[in-house]
């Protein structure tokens, strides 16, 4: 087979299977390497296509594409959608019956088809394998990649196995591919996929028809509410909760706001998750009210946002969340709202997970990284972009951008912030942190007799939404930890110490009053 032929085949089966008329991005280069028996590792957001660059080559060589794929839900679609253009193909899944498992089985022998999606769990019984050994293969896909890496919130075990692939079918050529990956999970996929050979196709990450917007949290729900309201009355949309229960009661909410609004988390009955997804695909203009557990493979491609909020654990989660916006095309937002409590609630996660240190310490690497892209003065997509490295100029499209927001040297202010912490022994929560800087003689304050100490009052001048950003702005800095073990006491860190001291200034984001959502321009 000579280049030109491949690639003048792999167009061919675009148009005349897909009915598209050119590759886009790198899709050609990916396709003709595979093809000709290569191996590839692709990174390529949410919407960039990577279905074809394993569907096409598996329709060029002999034998049939193993496509491996955590995502049994969408399989029944994907073959659904296959088949309607004419490509045979049938997945292997734990809800097929074995006679209809057999005659699958039986297909993939004789050679009936061009694709078969399998679940990791499936392919690694002893049965599938053999099965596999027995057949002609073309190529093997591994879809959602990033399952393979531990630090992910995706991880999957059984993705660790796959690279028995390599050893027992090591002619076979092998294409991974993701849409979340950081340096970090790159480089642990290619390693326990054996892949460190393949080359790797990183595409842009930019998507820009997505505004990014994160505002100070003051109270979310109602802050959603004006959001939608303002500028998406009748659109699709997802908003991500952490809890079940905020799910449910988010979802409630917005009914009783007349948004209608369906629920999606893990603990629901299986029959009303499945149902609720259904409508939210189906149907017109319907907010999904969700924990992360929706969401992957759902290929929508009009929902105009989504909105989070409480704060992801990583960058990666929420590019990859945020990435469901908008894979039309035409312009989506994703907004989120984030305050003080998300920053001590997510480091207390942390801290209370039964993880090793290790992995602790990894988890709290990924939050900073999350909590720098939050307190940026700078363009957030930029930020975003840089941390999947890369580089890129202020893209004039996103909150900070449009609206860029004022810093000012908060050294004063954060001295005394420390100074009260230290002055009430390192002992006490935000609350009663605050109440002593504003001066505020609470029952507590009297009990403590903290109405005398220096620093009581000391920040009487501002209130304690301003305080409150400073507060978080410190945490998310690292000049205070919170204690969880006594009962979420401020703590000084030794980065707060030159800060103290008074040989390093603090430059902070100033505290913006939430103003009410404006309609975007241009939008009817
Ligand atoms: P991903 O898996 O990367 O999220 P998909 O493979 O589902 O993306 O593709 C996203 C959408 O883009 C699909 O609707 C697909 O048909 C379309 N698409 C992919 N490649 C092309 C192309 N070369 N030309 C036009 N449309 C394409
Ligand atoms: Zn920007």
């Amino acid at each position: 087979m000579t280049e030109t032929s491949t690639s003048t085949r792999a167009l061919h089966l675009l148009e005349t299977i897909f009915g598209y008329a050119s590759f886009r991005g790198q899709q050609a280069e990916i396709v003709e390497l595979i093809a000709q028996g290569g191996d590839a590792l692709v990174l390529m957001p949410t919407g960039g296509g990577k279905s074809l660059c394993y569907q096409i080559p598996a329709l060029l060589r002999d034998g049939v594409g193993v496509v491996i794929s955590p995502l049994i839900a969408l399989m029944q679609d994907q073959v659904d959608a296959l088949a309607e253009v004419g490509v045979r193909a049938a997945f292997l899944n734990s809800t097929q019956t074995y006679e209809e498992a057999s005659r699958i089985e039986r297909q993939v022998r004789t050679g009936e088809l061009d694709l078969v999606y399998v679940a990791p769990e499936r392919l690694m019984t002893p049965r599938c394998l053999d099965l596999l050994s027995a057949s002609k293969i073309a190529l093997f896909a591994i879809d959602e990649a990033h399952c393979v890496s531990q630090w992910g919130h995706d991880f999957r075990p059984e993705y660790i196995k796959l690279s028995v692939l390599h050893e027992r079918f090591p002619n076979v050529p092998r294409i991974a591919l993701t849409a979340t990956a950081d340096q970090q999970t790159r480089t642990e996929i290619a390693h326990r996929l054996q892949l460190d050979a393949a080359k790797m196709f990183i595409s842009s990450f930019d998507r820009p028809n997505i505004r990014y917007q994160i505002v100070e949290k003051a109270n979310g729900r109602k802050q959603l509410l004006d959001f939608i309201q303002a500028e998406h009355v009748g659109d699709a949309g997802i908003v991500y909760c952490l809890s079940r229960k905020k799910v449910e009661e988010t979802a409630e909410f917005l009914n009783a706001s007349g948004i209608r609004a369906l629920p999606y988390h893990a603990g629901m009955k299986f029959d009303e998750r499945s149902r609720n997804q259904a409508r939210f695909l189906r149907e017109e203009g319907i907010v999904m009210t969700a924990t992360i557990a929706f969401g992957m493979g759902i290929d929508k491609p009009d929902v105009r946002f989504v909105a989070h909020l409480d704060l992801p654990k990583s960058i990666e989660g929420y590019y990859q969340e945020t990435g469901r916006a908008g894979r039309d095309g035409q312009p989506a937002n994703a907004w989120m709202a984030y305050g003080l409590q998300d920053v001590v609630q997510q480091r207390r996660m942390i801290d209370e997970s039964e993880a090793d240190e290790t992995f602790k310490r990894v988890l709290g690497v990924k939050l900073d990284a999350m909590l720098g892209l939050c307190e940026t003065l700078g363009c957030r997509r930029r930020h975003l972009l840089e941390y999947f490295g890369q580089a890129s100029q202020p893209c004039g499209n996103c909150d900070t951008c449009l609206t860029p927001p004022v810093s000012f040297n908060a050294t004063v202010p954060v001295q005394k912030l420390l100074s009260a912490i230290y002055r009430v022994d390192q002992r006490f929560g935000a609350g009663h942190v605050l109440d002593v800087l504003r001066g505020i003689d609470s029952d507590k304050v009297k009990q403590w007799r903290h109405d005398q100490l220096s620093v009581f009052g000391i920040g009487a001048e501002s209130s304690e939404a301003e305080w409150r950003a400073i507060l978080r702005q410190s945490i998310a800095l690292g000049l205070v930890a919170v204690d969880y073990e006594s009962y979420n006491a401020l703590k000084l860190t030794d980065a707060a110490k030159p800060v103290l001291r008074g040989g390093e200034q603090v430059q902070l984001r100033a505290y913006q009053k939430p103003v009410k959502a404006k309609r975007a321009s241009g939008k009817a």
